[in-house]
């Protein structure tokens, strides 16, 4: 726990945000400034920065888990057949804002590649 940390107050519930899956090590919730249709936050309860810190921990485990909950919570959004997209920003060139680990899902509309 990062007591400056926005995502560590929404796992404490310090912010309130609804949160759409939750289990001991992972919860989802919906981004405050959604970028699709769809778009929707991944995260460890636990504090990292980055990935690069969830893998300097040792922590493959629980990133494979960030990725099958973000296809659980694409699926439960109607994203699957349509397609949708998972971004993991890091560090300044990444885009990064928020300094917790985050995956984002991304759907409800053709999305365009390559990014800015
Ligand atoms: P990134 O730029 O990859 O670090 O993404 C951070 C994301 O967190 C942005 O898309 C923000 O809109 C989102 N965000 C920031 N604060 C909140 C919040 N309180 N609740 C939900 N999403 C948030």
């Amino acid at each position: 726990m990062n007591s400056d940390c926005v995502f560590c107050k929404i796992v404490s519930r310090s912010i309130p945000a609804p949160l759409l899956y939750e289990d001991e090590q992972v919860v989802a919730f919906r981004d405050i400034s959604p970028q699709a249709p769809a778009h929707l936050l991944v995260i460890p309860r636990q504090h990292f920065v980055d990935l690069p810190s969830l893998i300097a921990a040792g922590e493959e485990a629980l990133a494979g888990r960030l990725l099958k909950v973000a296809t659980q919570v694409a699926r439960e959004q109607g994203l699957v057949e349509s397609g949708f997209r998972t971004v993991i920003n890091t560090g300044e060139h990444g885009g990064q804002s928020v300094f917790h680990l985050h995956v984002h899902v991304l759907g409800g509309r053709h999305l365009a590649w390559p990014p800015g």
